[in-house]
């Protein structure tokens, strides 16, 4: 666990960033080499140590190690290289990652709590070392990624989330704080892997389930306040949209695979129209998926055609959704808004797109490429700029490639995916810049804005704001380059915009509780954000001139 003193002789969290001074009044004078180092020379052995590598497991594995090792120029180095790390550090790495979780372990991060620690949890709680925490990623493990279960190894994701709390948004680390909650797992090989680290039993689905979410929500609130923010993640769908009801009026929380991820596509289809040149009323938008995600973005774009004056209604009949069983399966009540009468005979998706005519499809199924070349022709022949977003993560889930998508409607598609995909050439020679559609573009700068406001709960308009936040910073020309987001290198400061924005609409909707209210709200944001710049560990030493103790 990263503390900001050595805990031993053994650890040094600055390495060779200790001064003289400060090696010889901590007692680890000699221990070090004797050359005091700047953090940039630090910095350059672990760049050039990156680059060596070429398994990303690999750079996971040195990455996660210098978190443990010298917090700062961790984030210094992720934050200087984002584009090239946040694929590591996040998706699609991290599942990966998740995957092997009890194979590669080195060092524990986060906290565990499990069903056998029910009437405890408090306890647990109390055992984290941080005394001012303020927000928590949770998970149960249960749908990480596109990757289904992975139990207790579903750490990674609250980890990997958090990282970029600190990196995105500036969110100090020490107020961060991941949390699996083990209740078993249903996933047989897991439950055979003699290293796995849960508790080796299918998952607990009964009331005991609910009562201990319940007795974390309190422990959480009564250790660190009503305002700590509460992200739920990578939960299983059903609880997903439970708890998301159930807790949404009583706690400070929101589920990212619901909200955030709305947030972040409807922020690409506002960033779209610019170049399609219809109002967002004027879409009509065919989901692969009916999940988490598919809701709440089909939800939140809802939101914004009603604000643009069509009714409920009118807006629910433009989206369509397309799942296991093919199109408008009633599963359950959250998807009833989308269900619609028969368009007619339709077998598959590919029928879904010809008989529907989408200007949109955005596949959030997490079942691989079934935006298949035919599919990816007929928007093309359907739409001279057919939307086409494959938000599944991790890449191998993606519903299609951004090559395929550009090349088979000959560079004319809006192209967007949820884990990265580099540039691609036409044979025209243009290159095309596929957009990043996370919702790492989203929680960082929103939980940032929730936090410095004292926000008490997060309604969908907040993520409605931060969609059009988002949307305008992307510039013409980095449109014009088929870009749908603004690039990551610039994501710091998208995230800090972002805050500023949802920060003024808070206060103006009489959200936020935090007072007085800053006025100069950008100033505020920006003397919030923590930066990676070593703290010396000297005490505060200074004279008191002219002070004269001898008795007169
Ligand atoms: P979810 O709630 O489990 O939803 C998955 C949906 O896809 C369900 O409706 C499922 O139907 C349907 N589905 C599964 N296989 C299908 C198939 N072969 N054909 C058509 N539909 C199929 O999961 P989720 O939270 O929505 O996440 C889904 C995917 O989106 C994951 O890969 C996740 O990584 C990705 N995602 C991306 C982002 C991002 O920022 N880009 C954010 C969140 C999620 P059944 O219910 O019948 O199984
Ligand atoms: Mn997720």
């Amino acid at each position: 666990f990263p503390s900001p003193l050595p805990c031993c002789k053994n650890c040094f969290h600055l390495g060779m960033a200790f001064t003289l001074q400060e090696r010889q009044i901590l007692g680890i004078h000699g221990l070090l080499p004797p050359k005091v180092e700047t953090q940039d020379t630090q910095a350059m052995r672990f760049q050039n140590n990156l680059k060596k590598m070429t398994d990303p497991l690999e750079k996971y594995i040195y990455l996660m190690g210098i978190q443990e090792r010298n917090e700062r120029l961790f984030y210094r180095v992720l934050m200087e290289d984002i584009e090239e790390l946040m694929p590591i550090v996040y998706t699609p790495t991290v599942g990966l990652a998740c995957t092997q979780y009890g194979h590669i372990f080195r060092r524990p991060k986060g906290l565990f709590i499990s069903i056998r620690d029910r009437g405890h949890v408090r306890s647990i709680l109390d055992n984290w070392p941080e005394s001012n925490v303020a927000v928590i990623v949770v998970t149960d493990g249960e749908r990480i990624l596109g990757l289904g279960d992975l139990g207790v190894y579903g750490m990674g994701i609250p980890v990997g989330k958090l990282c970029l709390y600190t990196a995105c948004a500036g969110i100090r680390p020490e107020r961060c704080l991941p949390v699996v909650i083990d209740v078993g797992t249903d996933n047989e090989t897991l439950l055979h892997d003699p290293l796995y680290m849960g508790l080796y039993q299918k998952r607990d689905r009964s009331q005991a389930y609910d009562d201990l979410i319940d007795e974390f929500m309190e422990a959480v609130v009564e250790k660190y306040g009503q305002d700590t923010l509460i992200q739920f993640e990578d939960f299983g769908n059903h609880n997903a949209f439970r708890f998301l009801r159930k807790y949404r009026e009583k706690y400070c929380t929101f589920n990212d695979d619901i909200q955030g991820t709305a947030s972040v596509a409807l922020a690409g289809l506002l960033a779209a129209q610019r170049a399609v040149g219809k109002p967002i009323t004027e879409h009509r938008v065919l989901f692969l998926g009916a999940g988490e995600a598919a809701l709440g973005i089909a939800n939140l774009i809802v939101m914004a055609m009603t604000e643009s004056g069509v009714s409920q209604d009118e807006a629910q009949n433009k989206i369509w959704m397309y799942d296991k069983y093919g199109l408008l399966v009633k599963v359950n009540a959250n998807q009833e808004a989308f269900v619609h009468d028969s368009p007619g005979d339709v077998q598959s998706f590919l029928d879904a797109v010809n008989t529907i005519k989408p200007t949109a499809i955005i596949g959030v199924a997490g079942a691989g490429r079934l935006f298949t070349h035919d599919v990816i022709k007929a928007m093309g022949t359907l739409n001279e700029r057919p939307i086409i977003f494959a938000l599944s993560n991790p890449t191998n889930k993606a519903e299609c490639t951004a090559e395929d998508a550009y090349k088979l409607t000959d560079g004319r598609c809006l192209f967007a995916s949820g884990s990265p995909f580099g540039p691609v050439t036409l044979s025209d020679g243009r290159v095309l810049t596929p957009g990043q559609g996370n919702n790492a573009y989203i929680f960082p700068g929103v939980a940032l804005a929730v936090i410095v406001s004292g926000v008490r709960h997060i309604s969908d308009t907040v993520f409605l704001e931060a969609a059009k936040t988002l949307a305008e910073q992307l510039t013409d020309k980095e449109l014009a380059e088929g870009r749908l987001y603004p690039p990551l290198s610039n994501i710091r400061e998208v995230s800090v915009q972002m805050a500023v924005k949802v920060m003024e609409y808070v206060y103006a909707k009489g959200m936020a509780f935090r007072y007085p209210e800053p006025l100069d709200k950008n100033g505020f944001v920006r003397a919030t954000v923590w930066n990676t710049q070593y703290d010396s560990f000297l005490p505060d030493t200074y004279d008191w001139p002219g002070v004269n103790f001898s008795p007169k």
